[in-house]
């Protein structure tokens, strides 16, 4: 039996786990922290439950269809409540309701841009035909050859390559509040808006077509599922145990060193920070200088905070944004001028408004996230303030006051990424999907330097999100699974 290590228990490197071992691999996780599930972990206090890192559970069917592929529903698993309304945007004069479904989404357009609905289903009808060729054609496929871009699906549509997804958006809506909230979904991607293309707009069908779902208990659940179906699948997982090299002979890889020990192997995976897994190689066998590193653009980092309130918050949903300040000026000052921002827009989570079991009764958990430049200065001070900075707007827009009631928080920046994932410049989301910095344009799944040595994760193919580090650990298994079956059946 092929013994395979796999680096980190993210969501992509849990993934590839799980399918290696179905495809008769013996399967061994090192995780440097004390709990798997990477950015995903949760931190409980006092009777809260905060999920530390994603929050916004998209695009049901891609982990529907990762259980599926091991004879298993996310049912078996935990159970998963589609939101409604999915969430708010606060705007400076409005605030805009997204609903569970188009009418009631056509509806609230209506009421800011008379006719919008029209534009709106159109849009969102070619963004359902992109989202079709984008999650079952091209993200499956692993990122090696430009020619995997290349159907007659996509040649059909290559202006929207070369177009952005702002340009799409404002050709149809004239109304501020509307842009920016169809520019929203691609956030996700991890670029601004004007540099994303415009095939993108499948994650505005995520979002209007397919909803905003809550799995019961949190995101961390989903970490605990695939952790249980690993175990289930013989997966041997290790926590507390850094890896602190990777073996090479003779440009094959042969293992690790955790705690002191080497452990061998025949297929070395890393699903931890792509540039820190090559560090942990000898120089000669590293892919990627320093300085490709420093010119990619990084998806953000993030200034979070996770706050106990001793009672239940008004006027808020599930999820809320808080676009009341400008949007453009956020968005240089994480891309073109990185500096801590002059007026932040922030997104705030209270996931015991439609969970129960998230808070203690009568009180309410709160999570507020400001996407930030990589490589900030991290500082005390400055968490503080900005903490000040929001909470004020937050009692503003939302009508109360709050500080009075918060029984504690805990806060989470660029120094803990770098600490507690060894992440480059402490990105909270890896590497931003930008049309030079997409598929095979991005660092790869198997290392050219090192036979037997991948790399799965946010920072390869195919980008930042759970979903895609779910199908990045597929792909990445596919791969081995490929190269090492076959080569036995010779044998
Ligand atoms: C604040 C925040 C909010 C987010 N919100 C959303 C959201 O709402 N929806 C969404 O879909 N996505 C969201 N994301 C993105 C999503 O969480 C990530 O894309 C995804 O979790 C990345 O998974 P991964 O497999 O790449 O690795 P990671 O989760 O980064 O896991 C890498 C693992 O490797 C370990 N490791 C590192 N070095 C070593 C070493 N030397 N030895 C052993 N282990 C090591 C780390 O400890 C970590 O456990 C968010 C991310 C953050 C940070």
């Amino acid at each position: 039996m092929k013994k395979v290590i796999i680096i980190g228990s993210g969501f992509s490197a849990l993934s590839s786990a799980c399918y290696l071992a179905k495809a008769g691999f013996q399967v061994s996780v090192f995780e440097k922290n004390s709990t798997v599930g990477g950015r995903a972990r949760q931190l409980v206090k006092d009777g809260f439950t905060f999920d530390i890192g994603p929050s916004w559970y998209w695009m049901p069917d891609i982990f529907e269809k990762f259980f599926a592929d091991f004879g298993k529903s996310t049912s078996d698993y935990y159970q998963l409540d589609k939101l409604d309304p999915a969430y708010k945007i606060f705007f400076s004069d409005d605030v805009i309701t997204i609903g569970d479904c188009m009418d009631k989404i056509c509806e609230e357009f209506e009421r800011i841009e008379k006719g919008s609905s029209k534009d709106l289903r159109a849009f969102i009808h070619k963004a359902q035909e992109n989202y079709n060729i984008a999650i079952n054609k091209i993200v499956l496929k692993p990122g090696i050859s430009p020619l995997e871009l290349v159907t007659k699906d996509t040649v059909l549509r290559v202006d929207q390559f070369f177009k952005t997804i702002s340009q799409e958006v404002r050709k149809k809506f004239k109304n501020p509040k509307l842009v920016s909230t169809l520019e929203f979904p691609v956030l996700f991607l991890g670029a601004k808006p004007s540099k994303t293309p415009s095939f993108y707009s499948f994650m505005n069908f995520a979002d209007f077509g397919l909803g905003t779902w809550h799995p019961k208990g949190g995101m961390y659940q989903i970490i605990l599922a695939m952790e249980s179906l690993a175990k289930e699948l013989g997966v041997i997982l290790s926590t507390n145990s850094p890896v602190d090299k990777i073996e090479v002979s003779d440009h094959r890889v042969t293992g690790i060193i955790s705690g002191g020990k080497k452990f061998t192997a025949d297929i070395v995976i890393s699903g931890a920070d792509y540039h820190h897994s090559e560090t942990l190689l000898d120089k000669k066998y590293r892919q990627y200088s320093e300085s490709y590193w420093h010119k990619k653009t990084y998806a953000p980092s993030s200034l979070l905070f996770y706050v106990g309130f001793d009672k239940k918050l008004d006027n808020i949903e599930h999820h809320n944004l808080f676009f009341d300040t400008d949007f453009e000026l956020h968005a240089e000052e994480i891309y073109d001028h990185p500096k801590w921002p002059s007026q932040p827009l922030f997104y705030a989570n209270f996931p015991s408004k439609t969970d129960s079991s998230m808070a203690p009764e009568g009180k309410e958990a709160g999570f507020f996230l400001i996407p930030i430049a990589p490589g900030l200065e991290d500082t005390q001070s400055l968490r503080d303030q900005y903490f000040d900075i929001i909470i004020d707007r937050f009692e503003k827009r939302t009508q109360q006051k709050v500080q009075n009631h918060i029984l504690f928080r805990e806060s989470f920046c660029v120094n803990d990424f770098v600490e507690q994932y060894n992440s480059f410049k402490g990105n909270a989301y890896g590497m931003a999907n930008t049309l030079s910095q997409t598929a095979f344009l991005r660092p790869n799944l198997k290392s050219s330097k090192v036979e037997n040595l991948y790399f799965t994760g946010q920072l390869t193919v195919p980008g930042p999100g759970v979903p895609p580090s779910l199908i990045s650990g597929k792909l990445v298994s596919g791969l081995a699974i490929k190269k090492h079956l076959k080569n036995e059946i010779h044998i």
